[in-house]
This record gives structure tokens, C-alpha cells and sequence, in this order.
């Protein structure tokens, strides 16, 4: 295997790096306190083409390789959690789901603003009753003429309200995982509406509501896939979208060992850096240590992913392993600070807020548990379908 970057790969990760740190991460903290949503900073990262990092140029895309992107990600989650999941859910989802299921019309109307940055894409799968268990959504889509009418609930979708397009799994048909459809539905259609902002415990500038259809009708063109394919279309693009969520974790698990160690060098105890001591150096060592360990086997799914192969297992190791290691790493760092680590002057109290959600969303660290078993038994061990 070859561990170095190529000159074009490590250009394009130095120029979001600079990007990140000079113009992300200065405005988290207030972004964070204001629940502000994060439009500067993605229109900035727009015209880097990080909103439409691997996508294609013919649809608008910069094309660029999953390994380079997952890097990225890691420099922008380093900057902000919160601007991060927005990028990801992006690249992730909506574009992966039209690039790889939509029709050319779909991927001309839809993909190429959304990789452009020019619109907002988001991810409707979660119900209020249906969350791990996705076969098990209700939101209905009934036959109305030559299209469908959307009545049902959504909830917790990351830039709810703020997106302008919502790829939306609907039932179609009968109960279980192949009643499912997927639906384009843009912000302005009929019957869609909007939650107000959730009050989270962090990730406070990437708004996420609730999103109701009360009979929002949509035209045979929107359905992407075919019908009752929804859930493949969602699910199956869920490992690309777990490669970025692992490495939002870990831009957040490197953001607090970087505050951690530099606070350890400067902040002097019993006549010594707190560095010196072994308890203090021993929490910066084993940070160091899982940060490494975690993004390898994320660069390895986005390797395979590069090469065609199948990376559902590794995706779901990388997610489980860097979301616990950003849990573990946030928590670690505030201990380094002391009392200032527990105050709001200081980044970390906020990066272990951002950093709990990454065991959450886009399957719970238990449902990866669940995947992982899976690929281990064989697939002859799937029944349900789980998100
Ligand atoms: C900030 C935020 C942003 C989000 N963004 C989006 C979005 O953009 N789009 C979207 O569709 N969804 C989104 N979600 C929803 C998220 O993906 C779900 O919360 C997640 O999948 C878990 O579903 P649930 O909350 O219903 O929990 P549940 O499924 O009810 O799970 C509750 C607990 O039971 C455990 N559990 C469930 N089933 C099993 C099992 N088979 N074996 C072992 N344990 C199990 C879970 O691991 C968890 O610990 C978001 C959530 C949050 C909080």
C-alpha cells in the first residue's frame, strides 16, 4: 500500500486546510452560541468544490478521489462540527443517491446545483416511529394521476428549512422494506413544511427540524430509482455517507488532542508543565495513538471505495471506531484543562458537545455493531434493514 499523497492530492488538502482555519474555525464559537447556520462558510467551501467533492465535472463536481475528500473533511470538521455535517450529508447523500440512481434529467436539474454548492440538498429517512428500524417508515406516497401526493413526518433532518432540495423516503406500497420510494421534493412545493430548529445538545449551527408533508405532490419525474427500490437507493449509499461521518469525528478527536496538547505545554502545576506529568502525557500518548488507528481504517474504506471495491464492513468500523474515539478524546481533553475545560472560553467543552451525535446519526454505534456482525456471519444473516 502506498501512504503517501501525490502532489495534486496534498495542494488541494493544504488550500481546505488554510480555508478551514482561517475562515471556519474562528466563527465556530459564536456560530455554536447563535445556533447560526453556517452559510458563509459553505458558500466559501463551495468555490473550493468541496460541495460536490466527488462528483463528477460533468455534473458540476470537482471530481476529486474519496481518499483526498475524507481528508478534507477531517481539516473542515477540525474547524467546525458543524459545517462539517452539512459537507458530508451533501457529498454523502443526496449527491451520491442522484448520481448514482437519478436519471440525466434528474442528475441535470438536481445534482449539478447541489455539487456547485448553488443549492442545499438534504436526507429525509427518520420518522418520529421509524429510526434504526427504517424498514419501517410511514410517511405515504398515494397514486395522484400520472404522480404521487406526500402525506407524513420527518424528523431530525439536518438543514431542515434551509435546504432546497430533500431526497424523501415514502412508502409506495406494502409494508417492509420494498414498499419504499424515494422522492425529490424541492423547498418550494406545495404542503411542505418546516419544524422549528431542534435544541440540541451541540452541532447548534447545523439546524435540524422536523419536515411535514401534508399533501405535497410531486410529478412521476421526481421518483429516483424505481418503485419500491427507496430503501436500497437510501441504505446503499449510507456507507459512503458513514466514511464522512467517521471523519467529522475525527477532525473533532484531532481538534480537542491539539488544544489538549498545547494547553499540557503551557499550563504550569507544582512548578512544571502538566505535560511532564505521566498521567497528563499518557491521555495525549493514547489520543494520538486511536486518532491514528481510527483514521486508517477510514482512509481504507475511501481506498476501496476509489477501487470499486466493497467497503460496507470498513465504513462501519471506521464509523464506530472514530465516533467513540471522539466521545472518549473530547472528554480526555477537558480533563487536561481543568476548570477551564469546563468553561465556554475554551474550544473543548464545545467539541465534546459536537462530538456524542457522531454515535448517533447515520446508524448508532450499535446498528454499526450490527453491520459489522453481519459482514462477519455473511450476508445470509441479513433480514432487516437498518439505518
Ligand atoms: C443531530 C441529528 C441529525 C440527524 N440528521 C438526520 C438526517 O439528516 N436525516 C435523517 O434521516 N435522520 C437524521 N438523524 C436521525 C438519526 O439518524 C437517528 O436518530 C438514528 O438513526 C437513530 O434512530 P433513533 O433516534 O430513532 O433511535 P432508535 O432507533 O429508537 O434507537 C434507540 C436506541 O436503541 C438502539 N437500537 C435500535 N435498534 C437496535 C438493534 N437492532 N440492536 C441494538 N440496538 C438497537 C439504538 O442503537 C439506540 O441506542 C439525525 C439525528 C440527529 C440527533
Amino acid at each position: 500500500m502506498d501512504f503517501e499523497l501525490n502532489a495534486e492530492q496534498r495542494q488541494i488538502l493544504s488550500s481546505i486546510r488554510s480555508y478551514a482555519k482561517e475562515r471556519i474555525a474562528p466563527l465556530a464559537a459564536e456560530y455554536d452560541r447563535a445556533a447560526r447556520y453556517p452559510r458563509e462558510q459553505l458558500a466559501g467551501l463551495a468555490a473550493l468544490g468541496m460541495l460536490g467533492a466527488t462528483v463528477p465535472e460533468r455534473w458540476g463536481g470537482a471530481d476529486l478521489d474519496s481518499v483526498t475528500y475524507a481528508l478534507c473533511l477531517e481539516e473542515i470538521a477540525a474547524a467546525d462540527a458543524s459545517v462539517a455535517v452539512v459537507v458530508s450529508v451533501q457529498n454523502g447523500l443526496p449527491e451520491q443517491m442522484l448520481l448514482r440512481y437519478g436519471s440525466d434529467a434528474q442528475r441535470q436539474r438536481y445534482l449539478a446545483p447541489l455539487a456547485l454548492g448553488q443549492k442545499i440538498g438534504a436526507f429525509c429517512l427518520t420518522e418520529p416511529e421509524s429510526g434504526s428500524d427504517a424498514a419501517s417508515l410511514r410517511l405515504q406516497a398515494t397514486r395522484d394521476g400520472d404522480g404521487w401526493c406526500l402525506h407524513g413526518q420527518k424528523a431530525w433532518i439536518t438543514s431542515g428549512g434551509q435546504a432546497d432540495i430533500y431526497l424523501v423516503m415514502a412508502r409506495t406500497g406494502r409494508p417492509g422494506p420494498r414498499g419504499v420510494s424515494c422522492f425529490v421534493v424541492e423547498r418550494g412545493d406545495s404542503g411542505l413544511s418546516f419544524g422549528p430548529p431542534e435544541e440540541k445538545l451541540g452541532l447548534h449551527a447545523a439546524q435540524t427540524t422536523t419536515v411535514s408533508f401534508d399533501g405535497t405532490r410531486v410529478g412521476p419525474e421526481r421518483m429516483v430509482g424505481r418503485e419500491g427500490e427507496g430503501l436500497i437507493v437510501a441504505l446503499s449509499c449510507l456507507d459512503a455517507g458513514r466514511i464522512g461521518i467517521a471523519m467529522q469525528a475525527l477532525g473533532i478527536a484531532r481538534a480537542a488532542f491539539e488544544a489538549a496538547t498545547a494547553y499540557a505545554l503551557t499550563r504550569r502545576q507544582f512548578g512544571r508543565r502538566i505535560a511532564e506529568f505521566e498521567g497528563i502525557s499518557f491521555k495525549i500518548a493514547e489520543m494520538a495513538a486511536r486518532i491514528e488507528a481510527a483514521r486508517l481504517v477510514a482512509l481504507k474504506a475511501a481506498w476501496l471505495k476509489d477501487r470499486g471495491q466493497k467497503y460496507t464492513r470498513e465504513a462501519a468500523v471506521a464509523k464506530l471506531l472514530a465516533s467513540e474515539t471522539a466521545v472518549w478524546a473530547t472528554r480526555e481533553a477537558i480533563q487536561v484543562f481543568g476548570g477551564n475545560g469546563y468553561s465556554r472560553q475554551y474550544p473543548v467543552e464545545r467539541l465534546y458537545r459536537d462530538a456524542k451525535i457522531t454515535e448517533i446519526y447515520e446508524g448508532t454505534s450499535e446498528i454499526q455493531k450490527v453491520v459489522i456482525a453481519r459482514q462477519v456471519f455473511g450476508e445470509a444473516a441479513q433480514t432487516t434493514a437498518v439505518y
